[in-house]
């Protein structure tokens, strides 16, 4: 067994699934979190765990990479979306759409999962511990996202309403995004979120409010507001000085489509304790593993921005018509020749807003910039034109 010490920076999914890997392969895996808990960038909301980009159902992906299934995980299948003119589809899938968890704080939390497994595997937390500089040992960097690609606003509520989801597609509520309502056992999650145009949330998050009160008949108990943001670049190299592995969304590992970032977060964590453990090379595990879905997930973006209200309805009208709506996600999800091709066109067209003005100096280690990450790095920075 080797006697190493690999420091971790980020108590987020990425950071916590590097550290109970490690930590299980007999690491002493420390956790710096610059809060006093895991969790605390979210407010209790819930989020979806995916599961139509891989044919591989997302608990058997959590066993895979060492996790187990401690929090609130609640399958959804059939559901309700809304296109522009509010005109109704159900969504029938063979399998789970998605995973509904919670994000937070709270007992039973994902979060709080997580933290409990590594707890358990041995690893130890320094909290409110906000890193600047990098340790001089292997470091993990899991720090999350640092500008917006995408935003989100919301509320959540207790509510009587049965379990349900509801997604709503619309310009005018959700630019180049979509709305969603979400509801386990009492409690529910209200949320637009948008791709472009962010200095007018508050206009959409209002409008979809109202499109949200026209369709579902919901009663809301103590509302509370949340809001957040997402990050995706195409990072050159998941190095920095051949000692810092970078995970999650802080390297870039995000879904472009959607902003689902969560089993890009988990898989980036599990790679990088891998490379550790069994000393392979980061980059190529990411470029094998996370890359061809990166590309995807960009070129979807791409078609998803052109769609258009109308373009809407025709998708959720064809998903509508599916016996299996994750059968159809799943095709659009496959790397493929012709989505290297719309990829190579997306590049082009679509750059970070992530200007990183914190260090813009070479060779330094504090673990902001990605300057000395790859010396010849040409970071593909992407805004939507
Ligand atoms: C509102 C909202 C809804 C979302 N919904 C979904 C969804 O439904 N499905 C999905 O798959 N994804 C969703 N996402 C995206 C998903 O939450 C992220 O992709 C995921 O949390 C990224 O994990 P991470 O570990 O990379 O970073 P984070 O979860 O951001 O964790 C980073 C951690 O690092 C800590 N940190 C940062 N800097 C330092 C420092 N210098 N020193 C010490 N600690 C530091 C932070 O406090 C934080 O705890 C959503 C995001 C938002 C904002």
């Amino acid at each position: 067994m080797k006697d190493r010490t690999i420091h971790i920076i980020g108590a987020g999914p990425a950071g916590l699934v590097a550290a109970i890997n490690l930590a299980n392969a007999g690491y002493d895996a420390i956790v710096h979190e610059q809060h006093d808990d895991v969790g605390s960038r979210f407010n209790g909301d819930f989020q979806g765990i995916e599961n139509w980009s891989s044919r591989k159902d997302a608990k058997l992906f959590f066993q895979e990479i060492g996790l187990q299934v401690n929090f609130l995980c609640a399958p959804h299948q059939t559901g309700h979306f809304y296109g522009p003119n509010l005109n109704g589809v159900e969504i029938k899938t063979g399998r789970p759409l998605f995973y509904l968890i919670e994000r937070g704080v709270a007992a039973g939390s994902f979060d709080q999962g997580l933290k409990q497994q590594a707890l358990a595997a041995g690893v130890q937390f320094l909290w409110n511990d906000k890193v600047e500089k990098m340790p001089s040992e292997v470091t993990i960097v899991g720090t999350g996202p640092k500008a917006a690609d995408v935003i989100a606003k919301g509320i959540i509520f207790r509510t009587s309403h049965p379990d349900a989801y509801f997604g709503f597609l619309d310009d005018r509520i959700a630019p180049k995004g979509y709305a969603y309502l979400l509801v386990n056992n009492q409690k529910a999650t209200f949320a637009t979120c948008m791709f472009q145009d962010f200095r007018n949330s508050r206009v959409y998050y209002e409008r979809a409010f109202k499109s949200m009160r026209r369709t579902a008949d919901i009663e809301i108990i103590e509302p509370t507001e949340f809001g957040g943001f997402g990050n995706f670049f195409l990072p050159s190299s998941g190095h920095k000085k051949d000692r810092f592995l970078y995970v999650g969304e802080t390297a870039g590992f995000q879904d472009a489509l959607w902003g689902f970032g969560l089993r890009y977060a988990l898989l980036s964590g599990y790679l990088a304790a891998q490379s550790i453990i069994s000393d392979r090379d980061f980059d190529q595990l990411c470029r094998h593993y996370i890359w061809p879905a990166l590309k995807t997930s960009l070129a979807n973006r791409w078609l998803f921005a052109h769609l258009g209200n109308r373009g809407y309805q025709w998708v959720l009208n064809r998903l509508n018509k599916s016996r299996d709506a994750v059968d159809i996600l799943q095709k659009h999800h496959q790397f493929s020749f012709s989505k290297q091709l719309l990829f190579l066109l997306a590049k082009n067209w679509y750059h970070t807003r992530l200007i990183d003005k914190q260090c813009m100096h070479e060779h330094c280690d504090c673990i902001w910039c990605r300057c000395g990450k790859s010396e010849n790095m040409t970071e593909t920075i992407y805004v939507q034109r």
